[in-house]
């Protein structure tokens, strides 16, 4: 990583961070996939652990962008490191239980790109372009299939969360990656709002509260910033969570500070 950040400053100012954080939680992995996504991993290592266990990042060597790749890679570790909570708890009610799928998919896919709204300007600060910011999109997802999937179905207070979950989750990622220089949001965003209304007749007032919450910029804030999620997590009725915190330990691995009462777990997953 050295070696793709040497004519960097920036970058690799951000990797000293992230090293004298992390200490030896912090690894870095080469990977191989098509498509090129690189990723991070924040492995707390369960609910007794008070150490940290590792912080990765996973580097794809097929990536066309693979310095930009290392640099938003890091920024995301460097979140928890200036103070920024993030999940490691999920409470769900007997309703939630049969969309598990759906809510870890949607624990990690939300926090990173909020992660993102909160460090895009530091990226292309350090001199990187927009246009290198994320991978590109893989996955193009149809509303107008799902919309007529939803056709004939009831809804009741066992599926209706989910309906408005799902919808409002849509809408919010496409909403808030069209400013990260992901070039088909905008539109996708569009076809959200209009096929969920189809779904759900009052969608356009969630819409509205979304595209506010993403202009407040509250998230952005570091004394903010679980308020905030807990305020989003509410827009797409999300079950309830539990926030942890990672605090620096001089050589040794961070330690992990949960912001919860301690209780048996129902569903737990990694960011
Ligand atoms: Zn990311």
């Amino acid at each position: 990583m050295e070696k793709l950040l040497s004519d960097l400053p920036a970058g690799q100012a951000l990797l000293t961070q992230v090293r004298d954080f992390y200490g030896p939680s912090f690894k870095v992995e080469a990977i191989d996939t098509p498509g090129g996504a690189s990723y991070f991993h924040i492995d707390t290592g369960g609910a007794g652990s008070q150490a940290l266990r590792t912080a990765k990042i996973q580097l794809n060597l097929q990536s066309k962008r693979q310095r930009a790749a290392a640099i938003h890679e890091l920024l995301h570790l460097c979140l928890p490191a200036r103070g920024y909570a993030f999940i490691d708890r999920i409470t769900p009610e007997a309703k939630h239980c049969a969309r598990k799928e759906w809510i870890t998919d949607v624990q990690s896919k939300i926090q990173n790109v909020v992660a993102h709204d909160c460090f895009l300007e530091e990226f292309l600060e350090a001199g990187l372009p927009l246009s290198e910011f994320v991978s590109p999109r893989l996955d193009f997802p149809k509303y107008e299939e799902t919309a007529k999937s939803w056709r004939g179905i009831k809804l009741t207070p066992e599926n209706e969360w989910y309906a408005q979950g799902w919808w409002a989750f849509e809408y919010f990622n496409n909403y808030i990656s069209s400013e990260h220089g992901d070039l088909q949001a905008r539109q996708l965003a569009e076809n959200a709002e209009k096929y969920a209304i189809r779904v759900l007749p009052n969608f356009a007032d969630t819409a509205a509260l979304i595209r506010d919450w993403v202009a407040r910029k509250k998230h952005c804030s570091v004394g903010t910033y679980e308020e905030a999620m807990r305020e989003l997590l509410q827009l797409i009725f999300f079950p309830t969570v539990g926030f942890c915190l990672l605090e620096a330990a001089e050589g040794r691995p961070p330690n992990v500070l949960r912001l919860y009462a301690a209780q048996q777990p129902v569903l737990t997953a990694e960011p």
